[in-house]
């Protein structure tokens, strides 16, 4: 029986190794055909230089080269890290130390996550740095400094145990005593984390990474209170976040839920945008919350943590999952194998679940339009953010289908116009 569990996760790793790598050589192939000057999209032809054009092909080409190698050396990580004998080490250093006092409940379960997901972690280390301070600095956006970074992982960790450690606590005592429907009290139980999270996210946690201040009276605050006002969107507050110190790319966003929310916006985006393009930008995120697509898409990633609890109850008692990578059975076993090998097999949701984003996308545009009076603003405001951030103009139709979230920015614009 391990054979065939360690044959069917083998088959799907590698079909997925090979879907990945078709839509990228797809994707690369496109663009580089549409690299000579003359091919500059009609939409964007009065906007950008051909130099401009020029460095979004060259961009686009170096993160798809740079993928060719991550995609491999993160196959190999994976593999190393199921078959390579780290699984079982981690879980025998987990158990003497969980042995040790303090003995705490589940310490067991909590240092094999921590110590698999640290292993992962800085095996990722490599490509993090170099996409980092390598790719994305080459074409200038990388503002982040080594400190930054440093601090940045830090903290990261330190929060990863401060707020990990008790749920993974709450989680094994629920996968240990269960009844049949341990799993929907999980689901329960992780929903109503998320809620929490979702509120203390930007009061407790987004400041300790970044700073934010309250945007500073003038047009265009007045404007996007009245624009709020108008689309009866309610707000506790507008920031603006030093978004600048880590990298050149902007965005806006909303955090919290109800009338305690919170809008975002990044300091870049408020340098290179005018406040025309500014407000669009922002009617486009109040169309999302207007039009409910943010719970649509919580109610959908809840029905898929229901079905993925499900499995995991399921197979928690199949003996073979285990000893295929070495493990005895238990309930951190069960949680961390599900994770590393759940991929595979999750990958095929990813265009479906995009298809369903890029709808809401022409939707928010569509409010947009409808709440300012005309397109023309948004428009603008989308070539100007795919100017700057050298977007790529002409993605493959497949590569797009597969991974993108949002329409390109030629199938937005080309919706716009239809209105
Ligand atoms: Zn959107």
């Amino acid at each position: 029986m391990e054979q065939l569990v360690i044959g069917l996760f083998l088959v799907l790793f590698t079909l997925e190794f090979i879907v990945e790598s078709v839509l990228n050589e797809l994707n690369l192939g496109y663009v580089r055909a549409r690299r000579p000057a003359g091919n500059i999209p009609d939409f964007v032809a009065a906007k950008m230089t051909a130099r401009e054009y020029d460095k979004s092909i060259q961009y686009t080409l170096a993160k798809g080269n740079f993928q060719r190698y991550s995609e491999v050396y993160g196959r190999v990580v994976m593999l190393v890290v199921l078959f390579g004998g780290l699984l079982p080490f981690c879980d025998r250093v987990a158990s003497s130390l969980a042995g040790a006092p303090p003995s705490l409940p589940y310490a067991n379960g909590i240092i094999f996550c921590f110590g698999v997901g640290l292993i992962v972690s800085l095996a990722g280390l490599p490509v993090d740095l170099y996409a980092t301070f390598g790719l994305e600095a080459r074409f200038g956006f990388n503002k982040t400094t080594w400190h930054l970074y440093l601090s940045d992982k830090l903290k990261g960790i330190l929060l990863g145990v401060i707020v990990g450690a008790p749920f993974l606590m709450v989680v094994f005592w629920l996968m240990d005593n269960p009844g049949p429907y341990w799993w929907l009290w999980a689901l329960l139980f992780i929903s109503g984390f998320q809620f929490v999270m979702i509120i203390a996210y930007p009061v407790f946690i987004a400041p300790w990474f970044n700073k934010f201040e309250p945007l500073k009276d003038g047009e265009f605050r007045d404007r996007i209170l009245a624009l709020a006002e108008k689309v009866g969107f309610k707000t506790r507050g507008i920031f603006s976040m030093d978004g600048s110190k880590r990298s050149g790319h902007s965005n806006a966003y909303f955090t919290g839920i109800g009338k305690a929310k919170r809008i975002v916006l990044f300091d870049t985006l408020l340098e290179q945008m005018t406040i025309e393009q500014g407000l669009a930008v922002l009617a486009h995120e109040m169309g999302h919350s207007k039009m409910k697509h943010i719970r649509r898409m919580l109610v959908v990633q809840l029905v898929f943590l229901l079905i993925g609890l499900y499995l995991l109850s399921l197979l928690l008692g199949y003996r073979p999952l285990y000893t295929a990578f070495g493990l005895n059975s238990s309930s951190h076993a069960a949680l961390v194998l599900f994770s590393l090998i759940s991929g595979p097999a999750t990958f095929y949701l990813t265009p479906l679940m995009n298809r369903l984003s890029r709808k809401h996308e022409y939707e928010a545009d569509c409010f947009a339009a409808l709440t300012l009076g005309d397109g023309k603003a948004m428009e603008e405001a989308l070539i100007n953010l795919t100017v700057k951030n050298l977007s790529n103009l002409t993605p493959h139709p497949w590569y797009s289908a597969y991974h993108y979230s949002h329409p390109t920015t030629a199938e937005r614009i080309h919706a716009l116009r239809g209105l």
